[in-house]
Order: structure tokens, then C-alpha cells, then sequence
């Protein structure tokens, strides 16, 4: 999984370094996880053992809509806890990513664009008086 270390090709650190425990033995790779044993992505009790195929392994390469999608390297994937059936994490999770880019992006960059133009016209007011 080396080469996909990259900026969103894993979509968030579950799948490369969250480590967390509940008190029955479980391992999962984030804290939203904790309860949910299908998203275990091993034990720690009564031996310390990871699963094959857990979330660790979710990446834009294992999931097949992933591989040729032009958001892959800012989106990773999506947030697996989105997935309907846990059964199978290799699935993608496209909402969040697309939002971001075609709602959220542009809503800020008009507000930000308008705050600029006024304070530039505040600006050119102020300079006449
Ligand atoms: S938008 Fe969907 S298909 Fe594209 S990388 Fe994200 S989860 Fe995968």
C-alpha cells in the first residue's frame, strides 16, 4: 500500500494508522468505529491478531470505482462508517467529496470573493474623503 500514501488516497487515518480498543478484546481503526465489530480491524485479547481484509486494507486502488475516478487523490474513498453493509468496506463513499467540491468550495469562494469586493470598495470610499 506504500505508493498510495498520498494526500486523500486513503481517505483518513483508519486506514493506515487509527489504533483504537474497547474492552472486549476488539482493535478498530477509529474512534467512530468502537462498537461496530464488523469494522474491527483485529483483537488485541486473547491474542493481539489483525484481519486480512479490514478497512486497513481500503484504499482508492482496492476500491474499483477508485481506480479510475478523477477525485481519487483528494477523496480516498470516503469514510467507510457511510457504507451501508460492513459486510463488504470495499465499496466507495462519493457523497462527502463531491459536496465539498461542488457545494461547499463554491459557497465559500463567493462569500470570500464578496467580503473582498467590499472591503475594496470600502477601501476606494475611504481613500475620497
Ligand atoms: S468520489 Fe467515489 S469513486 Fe471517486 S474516489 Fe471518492 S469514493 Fe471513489
Amino acid at each position: 500500500m506504500g505508493s498510495y500514501k498520498t494526500v486523500g488516497s486513503l481517505g483518513c487515518y483508519a486506514h493506515d494508522s487509527g489504533y483504537m480498543v474497547d474492552p472486549y478484546g476488539y482493535i478498530f481503526p477509529c474512534l467512530l468505529a468502537v462498537g461496530i465489530n464488523e469494522l474491527a480491524i483485529g483483537t488485541y485479547y486473547p491474542n493481539v491478531e489483525f484481519k486480512e481484509n479490514s478497512i486497513r486494507n481500503r484504499n482508492i486502488d482496492t476500491i474499483p470505482e477508485c481506480r479510475e475516478c478523477t477525485y481519487s487523490l483528494l477523496c480516498g474513498g470516503g469514510c467507510a462508517l457511510s457504507i451501508d453493509d460492513y459486510s463488504d468496506v470495499f465499496k466507495p463513499v462519493c457523497f462527502n467529496i463531491k459536496n465539498q467540491i461542488h457545494n461547499i468550495l463554491p459557497t465559500f469562494f463567493n462569500a470570500t470573493m464578496q467580503n473582498n469586493m467590499k472591503a475594496e470598495s470600502t477601501e476606494q470610499v475611504c481613500a475620497k474623503t
